[in-house]
């Protein structure tokens, strides 16, 4: 016979234990005795102890009926099989009652996905900006049963499966009486409707593929790469929801002439020998269309940096524009004619070997400066 102090004892707990302390007693106990997690020898039965200690413990009415008369108290008041392993199969019930809960959740609105969509633009568009339109494929509600699915746009059906209500209640019995068991209606997804006659434009989807064209801005001073949002440009949702976004990534084609550094424009600006030794004035190309004169010094060296201020890509936050860097490329010759050889073989006595200043811009030395910061 059952000392009246076991139910505590099961769950470790005193007499005098608060609800709040058993309840934490049981949690921690179940979590720990779990069938599906503890698979030692026993502990199947301990688990039922813990259960059926709770069951009682954790009601006031039969709490009290235990502490005044002992299990004879809470035995054959309805509950069957307590305190034994016979009848016993709900045991998996009780504990995603206790942790899980089993209510089953309304099928909710779902926000359309997002799409991205490829746009080839030019150097020139990606500098200063431009509109450009693209055409893309998105799923839209469909117009003819403006997206219920049901021919003509009429209402829909009731579930005859849920009645309506979108869940499926399985009553279960166990050692501690009737449990409920609530779950999404797997005929109509939750939704307690249905499509009875199937709208032939969409096939009763409710939604359709349609393309697209959309305008799309292209601010000044964006990069290969560059993501363009268009909110609400994406996917239709489902039941309801919002559509998700359309996703721009652009890509830029390469210039002739210039390359990109972040709002930088690089330009290899070519010089022959005699033009960075003895000076020059070139004109160099700009994006904006237009050439500017550019002053070349005398013993202008190869890898030498000009900035134009100002005649770079514009900012894409804030106002201004970064720079226009010229860079000098002193081009050997490869080819020479017979009288430029002659020149050249003069030179090369006359200058004979030179060194490379130490530090000059486009020396091994300035490099490795240049990298060390
Ligand atoms: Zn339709
Ligand atoms: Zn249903």
């Amino acid at each position: 016979m059952a000392a009246q102090s076991d139910l505590y004892r099961a769950l470790g707990v005193s007499r005098d234990a608060t609800q709040e302390q058993i309840k934490q007693a049981f949690r921690k106990l179940a979590m720990e005795y779990h069938p599906d997690r503890n698979k030692a020898e026993g502990a199947e039965q301990r688990f039922k102890q813990i259960a059926a200690a709770y069951e009682v413990l954790s009601d006031a009415e039969k709490r009290g009926a235990y502490d005044r008369f002992g299990m004879a108290g809470v035995k054959g008041n309805g509950q069957q099989g307590f305190g034994g392993a016979e009848g016993f199969s709900g045991f998996g019930d009780i504990f995603d009652a206790f942790f899980r809960g089993t209510a089953a959740r309304p099928a909710a609105a779902q926000r359309g996905a997002d799409l991205r969509a490829r746009l080839d633009i030019s150097f020139d568009q990606a500098v200063f900006g431009a509109e450009r339109e693209i055409e893309y494929e998105r799923t839209e509600g469909c117009d003819d049963c403006r997206g219920k699915g049901q021919a003509g746009g009429k209402p829909l059906a009731e579930c005859r499966e849920c009645s309506g209500t979108g869940e499926i209640r399985r009553v279960q019995q166990s050692l501690f009486g009737q449990f409920v068991n609530v779950a999404s209606c797997g005929r109509c997804g939750g939704e307690g409707r249905v499509v009875m006659d199937p709208c032939p434009a969409c096939r009763g989807s409710g939604l359709r593929r349609v393309r697209r064209k959309q305008v799309v801005k292209i601010p000044a001073g964006v990069d290969e790469g560059s993501q363009i949002r268009l909110s609400g440009e994406g996917d239709a949702g489902a039941r309801g929801g919002p559509p998700g976004n359309l996703y721009v990534v652009l890509q830029v084609e390469p210039h002739e002439l210039f390359e990109r550094a972040d709002s930088n424009l690089l330009y290899d600006l070519p010089l022959n020998v005699a033009q960075a030794a003895l000076g020059c004035t070139v004109e160099v190309p700009t994006l904006d269309g237009d050439s500017l004169s550019l002053e070349v010094k005398p013993g202008t060296q190869h890898g030498h940096v000009f900035a134009i201020r100002g005649k770079g890509v514009p900012y894409l936050r804030g106002s201004g524009r970064g720079d226009l860097l010229v860079h000098t490329h002193v081009v050997t010759p490869q080819k020479v004619t017979a009288e430029q050889r002659k020149l050249l073989e003069q030179l090369a006595e006359s200058l004979g070997t030179p060194s490379v200043p130490r530090g000059a811009e486009g020396s091994l030395f300035g490099r490795i400066r240049d990298a060390l910061g």
